[in-house]
């Protein structure tokens, strides 16, 4: 069966933590979009990890870890990544990398820079990992696929004709230093003798997986409220956050994904520029943030402090919605305690109208936030195991979100640690 996690808002939902705890049933865990922009950190027996290539599945010996064909692949990244787990005491993780999975250059990276710098304020808030100019591409062909870099007559033709495009943009739009054909070869002849050992027909491996009963669980990065079609465009990430991706980005059919598996967070964050109806600013953000996830909020790849705001049902319903929730896991929980009362956002004003469905982008920029409020419940809850030995009013903020949401919430995190879960 495959299952995926996925997220239902701007990213940072917890999704590490649940694919590291649901790992322990899987036999196969897959990232299949994305890349190393973003990060999950996770808090397990061997320590604390930011991983941003890695599945989160690569702590188990019983596990394969998969970086499927929808994934930007940074190789060195990936490689930094296995030894630092390896260097923590984690057994070497089995390790497959799609054939059909294209590699992030260095001169993707540079550019993701430049193009930074030209917009100046008026940038997109990218994370300068790459992504979008890897993502560009790839859709105008010129990317090189794994299966591409072994033939080197391929790569040294294809080469020369990255160059000839990308060289009239930095040199006339950036006023930046040339690339040369040679050292785009060098770097992919570096890069395949790295990933040669790894690389595998992902699709036909899984076909046989799920053949053979097992369990394979696809990882997602991010969340809906970044999908470049169904989020917050153009503040969006450059693949599809959404579970619905996973057939593509792991080459599996559609119908085996069984349970989307929905992680929201009991507050709201988001790293980068972009819509965020909810948001709050000063003396309250910067508390929620201090206290927020494990040891505060700030982005795992970039250490940017998020920025923070209250739980948006209208955000969260539609981010549900387009994943095709089957069930939520509420995350984050514990770090709510110490507020007396809770505002959660129910519903947008735009020009006079009030509504619960969640607009596109230019509506979006002139939703203002309908609160209500939700009593506290003041106490730590970190440590609980049973969903009944929750404060009253902690479960009444569990099932008021629900009820908005519309989506059975399965699961509760009370803490950053594997087993720091509620099962419902
Ligand atoms: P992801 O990208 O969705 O995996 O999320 P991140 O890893 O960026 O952010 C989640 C943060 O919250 C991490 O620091 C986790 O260790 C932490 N975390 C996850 N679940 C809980 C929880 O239930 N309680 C607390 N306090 N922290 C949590």
């Amino acid at each position: 069966m495959v299952k995926a996690v996925v997220g239902a808002n701007w990213g940072d939902e917890g999704k590490g933590k649940i694919t590291d705890m649901l790992g322990q049933e899987s036999d196969i865990i897959v990232r299949f979009q994305g890349g190393a922009n973003a990060g999950h950190t996770i808090v397990n027996n061997y320590g604390k990890f930011a991983l941003h290539t890695l599945p989160s599945g690569v702590f188990y010996d019983h596990t394969t870890s998969i970086i499927g064909n929808g994934v930007a692949l940074n190789i060195p990244k990936l490689f930094e990544e296995i030894n630092e787990v390896v260097a923590k005491g984690v057994p070497m993780p089995k390790i497959l990398v799609s054939d059909r999975a294209q590699i992030v250059m260095s001169y993707h990276i540079l550019f993701d820079q430049y193009e930074e710098e030209r917009l100046g304020g008026k940038s997109f808030g990218s994370t300068k990992s790459g992504i979008a100019p890897f993502y560009s591409d790839k859709y105008a062909k010129i990317g090189f696929q794994v299966s591409e870099i072994f033939d080197d007559e391929l790569i040294k033709e294809k080469a020369e004709r990255v160059c000839q495009t990308k060289n009239v943009l930095l040199e006339h739009l950036y006023h930046k230093p040339l690339l040369k054909a040679e050292d785009i070869v060098k770097e992919l002849q570096e890069y395949r003798k790295m990933v040669e050992p790894y690389v595998c027909d992902v699709s036909a491996y899984l076909y046989d997986a799920l053949q053979n009963g097992k369990e394979v669980l696809l990882e997602g990065q991010l969340g809906s409220l970044k999908d470049p079609d169904h989020g917050i465009y153009p503040m969006v990430t450059s693949s599809s956050t959404l579970a619905a991706y996973g057939a593509i980005g792991a080459g599996i059919p559609p119908y085996e994904i069984k349970r989307i598996i929905t992680v929201c967070k009991a507050y709201s964050s988001a790293v980068g520029a972009g819509e965020f109806v909810s948001e709050i600013f000063g003396e309250e953000a910067d508390e929620l943030r201090r206290r927020g996830g494990d040891g505060g909020e700030f982005g795992a790849t970039t250490g940017r402090p998020r920025r923070m705001g209250w739980f948006d049902c209208v955000a969260s319903r539609y981010g549900c919605r387009i994943q095709g929730a089957t069930e939520v896991v509420l995350t984050v929980l514990d770090v709510l305690g110490y507020l007396d009362e809770i505002p959660v956002c129910v519903g947008y004003e735009i020009d006079g109208e009030v509504t619960k469905d969640f607009p596109t982008t230019a509506k979006l920029a002139k939703a203002k936030p309908v609160y209500k409020v939700l009593p506290g419940w003041k106490t730590e809850i970190r440590g609980i195991k049973n969903y009944d030995e929750l404060p009253k009013e902690c479960r009444d903020y569990i099932e008021f979100i629900e009820g908005e949401l519309g989506v059975r919430i399965s699961m509760v995190s009370n803490g950053p640690g594997r087993d720091e879960i509620i099962k419902r």
